[in-house]
């Protein structure tokens, strides 16, 4: 499939909801998970796509576009419930193929309208019922052990809502770790948090076994941050650059992530030349289209709309070919966003 391709599908999206689907939640959410032409992705769901998903084929004004699509199957971890009463699929769930995700605490310190980031709705699907606030590592680690052992998930992602503490979360995202790698060790973890204040709690998640970190920026301009996301933005870039260091040291080169998010209004060139500085200190830029969806203040305030094809397309193809040049694939990251790829079309294009 052509990156042109890829590109139309993440921003018009599909009509048709595939078996394994979400709607709000952290990051880019209400989206349908599919195979295309064997890669995972995360595609919209927007019932007034050209795009028609049919069970196999992606239709366009009712012709084959010519790709092949897969629906992904409906785990059977989702029918399983804890001894507590707490379905699975409430504690973590399927992404792509074979990624667990989980929202370690679905709240967010920075929820407050006019601090949280306008493109989240990490509340949103605590307050529809679909999933519950904490995770206990014990949930965590048994739902992990009946995901892999029934339905073959093979790396896990851990995010969670900012907390107030200068950890800003990180330490019960270690807990989890710890919990879920003592029932099953051969199972690849990625943590995702803000930069702890204490940049020492970087040592201590991957001392609990977490074997990939993301620290999500998703702009490297000043204004949109403090437009997009006012209260990360108190969260300075040089804090950023920090932690990423930190994280690169302790992780590895290229098993560290960060978000970039196109269509938030930063500068194009701007974007793929921080993009490059980032993959130079071993940092794996992952580019993602901005979805608006509702739940969001983006669409239901500022009724954004989703970026230029054109430009999504000259970002991914600019940062993929520079992730080439020095060395840098996704799939070589041992768990996380990255590796998964669902949410990118940095894979489409070769990293
Ligand atoms: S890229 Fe990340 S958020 Fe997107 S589907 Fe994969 S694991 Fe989930």
């Amino acid at each position: 499939m052509t990156v042109s391709t890829r590109v139309d599908l993440a921003l018009l999206g599909i009509r048709g909801t595939p078996p394994v689907h979400r709607t709000g939640g952290a990051g880019p959410t209400d989206d349908g998970h599919v195979l295309i032409d064997g890669l995972p992705a995360a595609i919209p769901r927007n019932p007034d796509s050209p795009f028609v998903f049919d069970g196999d084929r992606v239709l366009y004004d009712g012709a084959d576009v010519g790709v092949e699509v897969r629906g992904i199957g409906r785990p059977r971890f989702y029918d399983l419930t804890t001894a507590d009463g707490v379905g699975y699929e409430k504690i973590a769930r399927l992404h792509g193929r074979d990624v667990l995700a989980t929202t370690v605490v679905q709240t967010c310190v920075r929820y407050g309208e006019d601090q949280r980031c306008r493109f989240c709705s990490i509340e949103e699907s605590l307050r529809a019922g679909s999933t519950v606030a904490v995770k206990k590592p014990d949930q965590l680690a048994e739902v992990a052990r009946a995901a892999v052992d029934l339905d073959g998930v093979r790396q896990m992602v851990m995010t969670t809502g900012t907390s107030n503490g200068r950890d800003r979360g990180a330490r019960h995202l270690a807990r989890c770790v710890r919990a879920v790698k003592a029932a099953v060790p051969e199972l690849p973890i990625q943590v995702q948090c803000e930069p702890p204040a204490d940049l020492s709690v970087i040592q201590e998640l991957r001392d609990a076994g977490a074997d990939a970190i993301g620290i999500h920026v998703e702009s490297l301009d000043d204004g949109v941050r403090r437009r997009w996301m006012p209260g990360k933005a108190t969260v300075s870039l040089d804090e950023y650059r920090s932690a990423w260091a930190e994280a690169v040291r302790v992780f590895g080169r290229n098993q560290v992530s960060t978000y970039l998010l196109v269509g938030l209004g930063e500068d194009a060139d701007e974007m793929i030349t921080g993009a490059r500085e980032l993959a130079d200190m071993g940092v794996y830029p992952f580019i993602v289209p901005f979805r608006p969806h509702a739940g969001t203040l983006a669409v239901d305030v500022d009724r954004a709309s989703a970026p230029d094809a054109a430009v999504v397309e000259k970002v991914t193809r600019e940062v993929a070919s520079h992730l080439r040049l020095v060395g840098m694939a996704g799939t070589e990251q041992r768990a996380g966003c990255a590796a998964c790829g669902a949410c990118s079309m940095l894979q489409t294009a070769g990293a």
